[in-house]
């Protein structure tokens, strides 16, 4: 991926007119929405600029990309300019959103992984009808998923961390967490429910607890 490219896929926080955050979008779509008017970027002081202020100003030491009348600094969040789009009210059952109200711990052996050392594991194994939900399905190690295989937890002698349940965040919460987000998203997001919950879970689980990240 090109300097250029890889910059254009930074995330922008999209806030509507309310300043409430409604979505996670990349710099070429902000950038697109900026040009045609459909957004402004907010700036640290959070006042809005169109394309062409916003090109205008320094670009700064964050991202930025080289365009024929110089590098644009690439906005961390912009405003939409029309209809009030609403956050979205329920969340999805996706493999990054269990990792996530799992703290991307191991519910088996407590043990934080990257996504790449991490399973889904079905607790009433999918063998015997266990369903794909909140309440049945948790993040574990492929080797605790492999030592329980087909089994209840009951079964293998392996014991959950906690009861799972579908999360009370709301679903952009889910969409903009991650520990290297940027600081100017942070008005945006410390106040939606479950934003603390979701900061201590990350901050709680010991780094020596992790997987090394090259595993
Ligand atoms: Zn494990």
């Amino acid at each position: 991926m090109s300097q250029s490219s890889r910059e254009l896929s930074t995330q922008v926080l999209v806030v509507n007119r309310n300043l409430q955050a409604v979505h996670v979008t990349t710099a070429r779509r902000a950038f697109v929405l900026m040009f045609t008017d459909a957004a402004r970027a907010l700036d640290a002081s959070w006042v809005a600029h169109d394309f062409d202020a916003w090109a205008s100003l320094p670009a700064g030491d964050g991202p930025s990309v080289g365009t024929s009348r110089g590098p644009i600094r690439v906005p961390r969040v912009v405003q939409l300019a029309g209809f009030d789009r609403m956050p979205r009210t329920s969340i999805r059952l996706t493999r990054r959103n269990i990792f996530l109200r799992d703290g991307y711990t191991c519910q088996y052996c407590a043990r934080r992984g990257t996504p790449r050392d991490l399973n889904l594991d079905h607790v009433m194994p999918r063998s015997r009808g266990g369903p794909m939900s909140w309440e049945n399905v948790v993040c574990s190690c492929r080797v605790c998923n492999l030592a329980k295989g087909g089994r209840t937890p009951a079964e293998a002698d392996m014991r959950l961390l906690r009861r799972p349940v579908r999360p009370r965040w709301s679903p952009i919460l889910a969409l903009a967490f991650s520990p290297g987000r940027p600081a100017e998203w942070e008005p945006f997001l410390a106040s939606l429910p479950g934003a603390r919950e979701l900061q201590a879970l990350w901050d709680q689980t010991p780094a020596q607890a992790s997987f090394a990240e090259s595993a």
